[in-house]
Parts: C-alpha cells; sequence; structure tokens
C-alpha cells in the first residue's frame, strides 16, 4: 500500500481531522504533504457533504443540506519541482470506499444518490422533478443494489469526481470575474447560475483569521470543472486511467474528493453520482513545460483505463433540441437535447412501475452512457442516452406484450 498522505477519520468532519482538508479553490491554502515525482501516494477522501447525508428513509437531509461546506477535499499534495507549465501526471491506481466498515459515514459499506431539492441545488431535471428525494445503496464487493430502487442491480465504475491543482492567483481572478459576469445575466435565478465566493462555511486547511477570511472572499467554489481540472464527473476515471493535469503554481498542489461508486454520464440528479467517501492511490509524475509541449492550455486531457463493467446491450433514448412543451425550436443546444433524451428515458421507465423520481435516480447512478450523436443537423442538435438492459431484473426490452408494470417500492422523499 503507498504511504497515505491524508488520512480521514470518517468519524469526524474534514475541520477535525489530524490535517483539515478544504472546500474552496485558493493557491494560499497550504500544501499537507510534499513528495517526490514518480511516487506513489494514498489520499483518504470523506464523502463530499462532510457527512450530512445519512443511511435513512427520509430525504429531510438532502433537501436541507448546507452546500456552502462542499466539497470537502483532501490534499493539496505538493511535487517536488512542479512549476506552472507543467504537467502533472496522476495514474489511478486504486480506489475505493472505505476499507474499515463498521462506521456510519457514506463510503462504509454504503452510498447514497440524491436529488437536490429545486431552492437548494436544483438539478438537471429540476422543472419536473423540484423535490429533494434520495436512494441508499449497498454495496457488495463491486456491486451496489437500493432498497428505495428494487429491481435495479449493476457493477459501478468507481471513480473521483473531483480532482485538480490550485489556480494561480491570476487565474482564479479571471474564474471570479467571467462567473460573476454570468450571474449577472439573471442574479434572481433558482437554481443559481453559478456560485460566487462565499466565506460562510469555508475550510483551507489550516488557515485562519484574516487569511481564512481572504480565502472566502476569493476561492473559487468547487462545482464546476474548470482550468485546474476540478469537478469532472468524467466516470471514465477509473482504475487504470491517467490524468494529465495542468501545474498553474509551484508544486501543482494537487487536492481531491468526492468519490463516486458509480455515476451515468451527466451525473444528472447533481447529488449525484453513488456518494461516498473512501480511499485513492495514485501515481504521481512530470512532464516538464508538458502544457506548451502538447498544447494543454486549458483543460486536462486523460487517457481512460480500461477496467469497466462489461454491459453490451442497452436500450437507446434519444432527444433533440425542441422544448416539446411549447413547440419552440433551440438552435443546435445539446444540453436541451441531452434532458431530452433523459426526459424520454424517464417516461419510459416509468412504464415499468417507477416513480418519476426512481426513474431520475437510476439515470444518475447506473453507468449509462451519454453521447453527442449530432451537433450539425440545424437546428437541431441530437443527444442519446444508453441505458444498459441487464442491470434490471426484469426485461425492460420493448415487446408487443407491453410493459410489466409491478410494484416498485419508492425512494426516500422529504416529507
Ligand atoms: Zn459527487
Amino acid at each position: 500500500m503507498p504511504d497515505v498522505v491524508f488520512s480521514v477519520d470518517q468519524s469526524r468532519s474534514m475541520r477535525d481531522q489530524a490535517a483539515p482538508g478544504h472546500n474552496r479553490w485558493h493557491p494560499d491554502i497550504p500544501a499537507v504533504a510534499t513528495v517526490p515525482p514518480d511516487t506513489s501516494i494514498r489520499i483518504e477522501c470523506r464523502e463530499w457533504t462532510d457527512g450530512q447525508i445519512l443511511n435513512s428513509d427520509t430525504a429531510k437531509d438532502v433537501r436541507d443540506v448546507d452546500l456552502s461546506v462542499a466539497h470537502m477535499l483532501s490534499g493539496p499534495v505538493a511535487v517536488e519541482g512542479a512549476e506552472p507549465g507543467d504537467l502533472l501526471v496522476v495514474d489511478i491506481l486504486d480506489l475505493g470506499p472505505v476499507p474499515q466498515t463498521r462506521g456510519e459515514a457514506p463510503g462504509e459499506g454504503w452510498g447514497y444518490t440524491g436529488i437536490f431539492a429545486k431552492e437548494n441545488g436544483g438539478g438537471f431535471l429540476t422543472e419536473e422533478y423540484p423535490q429533494a428525494c434520495k436512494a441508499v445503496w449497498d454495496f457488495r464487493g463491486q456491486v451496489a443494489t437500493s432498497r428505495h430502487l428494487p429491481g435495479v442491480r449493476f457493477t459501478g465504475i468507481t471513480h473521483p469526481g473531483l480532482f485538480g491543482t490550485a489556480p494561480s492567483h491570476d487565474l482564479l481572478a479571471k474564474w471570479n470575474e467571467r462567473e460573476r459576469a454570468l450571474i449577472a445575466t439573471d442574479p434572481g435565478r433558482v437554481p443559481p447560475l453559478a456560485l460566487p465566493p462565499l466565506e460562510q462555511g469555508v475550510l483551507a486547511g489550516t488557515l485562519g483569521g484574516s487569511d481564512l477570511e481572504r480565502v472566502g472572499r476569493e476561492g473559487a467554489r468547487t462545482v464546476p470543472a474548470r482550468e485546474n481540472g476540478g469537478n469532472h464527473d468524467i466516470k471514465n476515471f477509473s482504475r487504470g486511467s491517467r490524468v494529465l493535469y495542468p501545474v498553474h503554481v509551484p508544486g501543482a498542489k494537487l487536492s481531491g474528493g468526492d468519490l463516486h461508486f458509480s455515476q451515468g454520464d451527466g451525473e444528472i440528479t447533481f447529488c449525484g453520482a453513488i456518494e461516498m467517501g473512501g480511499f485513492i492511490d495514485m501515481h504521481v509524475d512530470l512532464i516538464k513545460d508538458g502544457m506548451s509541449k502538447y498544447a494543454v492550455s486549458t483543460n486536462p486531457i486523460f487517457m481512460p483505463g480500461n477496467v469497466e463493467p462489461r454491459y453490451t446491450e442497452f436500450l437507446s433514448f434519444i432527444g433533440i433540441s425542441v422544448d416539446h412543451k411549447t413547440n419552440e425550436n433551440h438552435y443546435n443546444d445539446a444540453t436541451l437535447a441531452y434532458r431530452n433524451a433523459c426526459l424520454n428515458a424517464v417516461e419510459y421507465l416509468k412504464q415499468f412501475g417507477y416513480s418519476g423520481e426512481q426513474a431520475y435516480l437510476i439515470l444518475g447512478s447506473a453507468p449509462i452512457e451519454g453521447r453527442v450523436s449530432g451537433v450539425v443537423d440545424i437546428p437541431n442538435a441530437c443527444c442519446s442516452l444508453y441505458l444498459p438492459t441487464a442491470i434490471f431484473d426484469f426485461d425492460i426490452k420493448p415487446n408487443a406484450e407491453g410493459p410489466r408494470r409491478a410494484d416498485r417500492g419508492r425512494c426516500a422523499v422529504a416529507q
């Protein structure tokens, strides 16, 4: 086992660990460890909300979740000799839930998928499904099942939702400028267009006092992916993957967390995949001056590993960039097209007895494939969603007999 460079006691908040974590991106957050290039390390992670979501049958915890503390990240880990302009080469050697499963924190034998309430987080289908809901998953080896989603069972494609390097002061200022400009186009929107820096809930490792207040005023929220990597939520960042992160500050300062037992492309429920705490083993190395050598000037590049569930039969749903309620045509809008593909899949699954919320939870967590199929056939972008048929213990394929409707239980709700 590689040396643990960031350890987590799953029974404690990230504020109370031997080395506290952080929940904003800022170059001044001090490194917790420094390692030479060509080193393997283990990083332990707490679930992204710092353990606010419980193994229970109510979604009040999701409805009322305090998002000012998210995401709780482990690190930063500095790499000796890393300089701005280098590429940090991160090989994902292994990852998984918490090895000891005696406690109550997510990752200790279980995880969850939530649908955020529209007023507190929202999600990809928040207009159709504005209420908070939750499904709790039990892990057995690589397999996940849920008492809230009977009839579904699948092999997870385990991955970190969020890893990245620290931004420079200049890059951080650029992020804040462009995101504030976006927010200003519709400042009252629910859910908001973006999340500006927020002093409430800020954690920045060992920083306190005025240094901590400054990180709260300037530090970027961790929700989106940006030029440092960040919250990619790419399900294929699994074992065997090699990710090449741009380096923006001396030492690179790698941090991350938000481990997922499984996720569908798009992480459409936002809260999100199957969320858990756990461990990740990585090998870190450098390509000196790699950003200019490979023209990696904005976002990371990566090579997926070859470990993933082997599903070979899919039922695919198609969506186009049309608002079918109003018959309004949107020009080549791939986001709208994918949303329609998701809604079409939800309506189909409802015919078998699932609620819309249960279907939404399945699409957020199971290893579905989302594809941008066409973006040139004016005016309609076309996206498709590939749902593996074998994750259901009944036949979901269409036939002349019609769908086999049954009692599919219920997911946890907030009432
Ligand atoms: Zn996540």
